[in-house]
């Protein structure tokens, strides 16, 4: 087992002392023991993993290797990494609790396979191209965006920290990266692996912290662009404060994705898909889909197929291979998740099944929650809830689903079930939605990933995604250019 308590941080690419004696302490949400400590990083503490980056960015080799030597670089990384994935995911699962089986699958292994991504995409992007011009050609240049800050959520760490810190550093940027404070324990085992790759002084930082760190990052005047994955509310004002700065930013931000139930659909397979697509990662997800629409007609079927599937689920410690649901990342997220089941009861929505008492003494715990009667104009409906609750909703025909699911402020993910796949490509392209499924919802991460409406700004995966780490540069010439090499 790894040592699980940090006394440094890794700043610049060296382990250093921290400006203050504050700590973080990552407490288990199944035993609510602690697991292991890192030092917070102060806005001391940024200042400087900011000014080692602009340095770096400014002055030093790594925005001016070959793009194959990065990737180089980046190879070596991945090879490490390939030997760790499961005890990285493991850890992520004692830290925020994600079942065993889902993070072994979408916290380690995924986060590996989009450093392979990223890299295939990046060999064959076009970092300088020839343009017909008005007056000859002209040379386009994707240059590094710059000094990068990057600021993730606790759900899916390290799947969320690879879609910036690999294209940011491909790219040519340098990157400061602030984990969230309930998950800095996996964050500092990468800087551990990053510290194996002999990458040049400055590159990359890892600053864990809570608000007033990452706020000090997103306020550094000497950061280019935020890359920020986490709720609507932080996003907005991450935005504000970089437009008064005119500094870049991406946003990826919160969801409450529909599922579409068509009665044509094949319910059993409808709901066995969305065991994990409503439910995976204790419902921590921003792509869960916790609106299910039905008609009438469906409704009882769908309801009661829902209902014995989550019965059946197993909910206990995370750690167990067999348990789908495991506990919510804090005491506060628990609470937080019971309040929003109260107010569906207030609001008159009826429980099928669950309810807001703790199903454990221990652990921060909440049991799989049905509810139906529901209105989309409830709370329960329209707010994003971060937790194993699910909400079936009474469409009239197709048209009143399309509008039902499209009546929320957020656009990040949605789902049509059918026998009809070409009449499901109807209905996406009426939904407004940055990802859709058909008879399934997954993240394909070879294809752009973000939000419509309220759930972001930019895209993540692909070309789409390294292009959020470049900026455009064109050059004209008096001269014939000489030929591309
Ligand atoms: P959050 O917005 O509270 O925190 C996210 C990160 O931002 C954390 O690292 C936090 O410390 C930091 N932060 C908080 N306030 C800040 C500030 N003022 N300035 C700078 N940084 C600040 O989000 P959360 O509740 O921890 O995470 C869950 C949310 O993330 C959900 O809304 C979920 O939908 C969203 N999410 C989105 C995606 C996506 O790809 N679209 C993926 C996963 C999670």
């Amino acid at each position: 087992m790894r040592s699980l308590a940090y006394d440094r941080l890794f700043i610049g690419g060296r382990w250093e002392q921290p400006a203050t004696e504050q700590r973080l302490s990552v407490i288990s949400p199944h035993t609510e023991e602690p697991v292991g400590e890192t030092p917070e990083a102060s806005p001391e503490d940024v200042d400087r993993a900011v000014r080692a980056a602009r340095t770096a960015f400014d002055e030093g080799p790594w925005p001016r290797l070959r793009v194959d030597e990065r990737i180089d670089r980046i190879e070596k990384l991945a090879t490490i990494y390939a030997s760790e994935t499961d005890a990285i995911a493991d850890l992520i699962t004692a830290e925020m609790g994600s079942p065993r089986s889902f993070s072994r699958l979408g916290q380690g292994a995924g986060a590996l396979a989009q450093m392979h991504l990223t890299m295939a995409t990046a060999r064959e992007f076009p970092w300088v191209e020839r343009r017909r011009g008005l007056f000859g050609d002209v040379h386009l240049r994707r240059a590094p965006v710059g000094v990068v800050g990057a600021i993730v959520p606790w759900n899916v760490p390290q799947f969320l920290i690879m879609p910036k810190l690999i294209p940011a550093l491909i790219a040519g940027c340098t990157v400061v990266v602030k984990p969230a404070p309930e998950t800095p324990l996996d964050a500092m085992w990468l800087a551990e692996m990053l510290s194996e790759i002999d990458l040049p002084e400055g590159v990359v930082s890892i600053v864990p912290g809570g608000r007033d760190t990452g706020e000090s990052l997103v306020r550094h005047p000497g950061v280019d662009k935020i890359s920020f994955t986490g709720s609507s509310a932080t996003g907005r004002h991450i935005a504000a404060l970089c437009g008064g700065q005119l500094k870049r930013v991406s946003l990826e931000l919160g969801g409450k994705s529909a599922a579409i139930v068509l009665d044509d659909a094949d319910i059993a397979h409808t709901v066995k898909q969305l065991k994990m697509a409503s439910l995976m990662n204790n419902g921590q997800a921003c792509v869960a889909q916790t609106r299910i629409l039905v008609s009438e007609r469906k409704h009882d079927e769908v309801v009661d197929a829902l209902a014995v599937m989550m019965s059946a689920l197993q909910v206990g410690d995370p750690a167990d291979a067999a348990t789908d649901v495991g506990p919510l990342v804090a005491q506060r997220q628990q609470e937080r998740v019971q309040g929003y089941i109260r107010a569906g009861v207030d609001e008159g929505a009826r429980i099928v099944l669950g309810g807001s008492d703790k199903p454990h003494d221990r652990g921060w715990y909440v049991q799989p929650t049905l509810f139906t009667d529901a209105t989309n104009d409830m709370r329960i409906a329209r707010e994003e809830i971060f937790g194993p609750v699910l909400t079936v909703l009474k469409y009239a025909d197709e048209k009143d689903a399309i509008r039902i699911a499209n009546d929320t402020d957020y656009g990040l993910a949605g789902s049509v079930w059918t026998a009809d796949v070409a009449h499901g490509l109807e209905i996406a392209a009426e939904i407004r939605t940055g990802t859709y499924g058909i008879n399934m919802y997954t993240l394909d991460t070879t294809a752009p990933f973000g939000g419509f409406k309220q759930s972001g700004i930019g895209r993540e995966f692909g070309a789409e995604g390294l292009s959020e780490y470049v900026e455009l540069q064109s050059t004209v010439s008096a001269g014939k250019l000489p030929n591309l090499a």
